[in-house]
């Protein structure tokens, strides 16, 4: 097993109906949480970062440790560049070894965000990498910021971002949103059954902090295939740390570094077994 494109992994989860988790991490100990529980559930996950992180976590050097980890791993492991805003950073991840980047125009005239997308795809496959795309505007911004505006994609509109840009995973908002949940979200299941009937490509789901486990369930079912986790995993790490520091007035740097390591992990393990993905490396 190894780094593998993220369509194949999409692919896999489509024919077999599960889906693939998309964890996004910050550090090296979160790396390591994040292989350990694919591994101890033999499970192929997507190991990822936002655009909009890269200032905490550079790129160069952020993008090897992922890449290095999803090399020596014991499953089938994709690197991806999530909310990928400008070519220049996308095109970076691709050299740096990639195996799939999003391009998120969702805030641009659709026709402009097919064009931008159109660029990523031929740019991506000089690289053999994956894409996915955006449409309709889910509430937030990947770091949590933003008034929360959202806007339900549309079925005409996803039919024509995918019959004109041909990309391998489609993003859609269906209520969903970044960061934490002010109060529980109202998925619509009634029009992601819509688009996943019309076209064709794997489904997204960002925010994937504080659906339920029945809305996970009932999201893969009709359509999702890839879910993303960012907030969950960190607030599961901050924590596991708080309550480290609280327990003792001594905490040595290495039982810390461990601690982060294990609040990944096990935020991890737990969405692999909702999502479906465990014993499918
Ligand atoms: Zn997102």
């Amino acid at each position: 097993m190894a780094i593998v494109n993220m369509k194949e992994l999409l692919i896999n989860a489509q024919q077999e109906n599960y889906c693939i988790g998309a964890f996004s991490i910050a550090n090296m100990e979160m790396i390591m949480g994040a292989l350990k529980a694919a591994e101890e559930t033999r499970s192929p996950i997507i190991l990822q970062i936002a655009e909009v992180r890269l200032k905490y976590s550079p790129l160069s050097l952020i993008a090897p440790m992922m890449i290095e980890g999803a090399r020596h791993a014991e499953v089938p492991v994709a690197v991806h560049l999530d909310h990928g805003e400008s070519l220049d950073t996308i095109e970076e991840a691709l050299t740096l070894g990639f195996t799939s980047v999003m391009y998120d125009g969702s805030h641009l005239p659709i026709e402009e965000n097919i064009k931008n997308t159109k660029k990523v795809i031929a740019m991506a496959k000089k690289y053999g990498a994956a894409v996915e795309g955006e449409i309709g505007i889910i509430g937030k911004k990947e770091d949590g910021s933003g008034d929360g505006e959202s806007l339900i994609t549309r079925v005409e509109d996803a039919k024509k971002f995918y019959d004109e840009t041909g990309v391998d995973a489609l993003a859609i908002a269906i209520g969903n949103a970044h960061g934490v949940y002010t109060s529980a979200p109202n998925l619509n299941f009634t029009r992601l059954k819509e688009i996943s009937t019309s076209i064709k490509v794997p489904l997204v789901l960002h925010g994937g902090s504080g659906i339920t486990e029945e809305g996970f369930k009932e999201s893969i079912e009709y359509g999702i295939k890839k879910i993303n986790v960012a907030t969950a995993t960190f607030n599961s790490v901050v924590k596991s740390v708080d309550k480290l520091f609280k327990s003792s007035n001594t905490v040595d740097y290495f039982t810390y570094h461990n601690n982060v390591i294990e609040a990944a992990y096990e935020n991890i393990k737990k969405h692999i077994k909702i999502f479906g993905s465990y014993n499918k490396a």
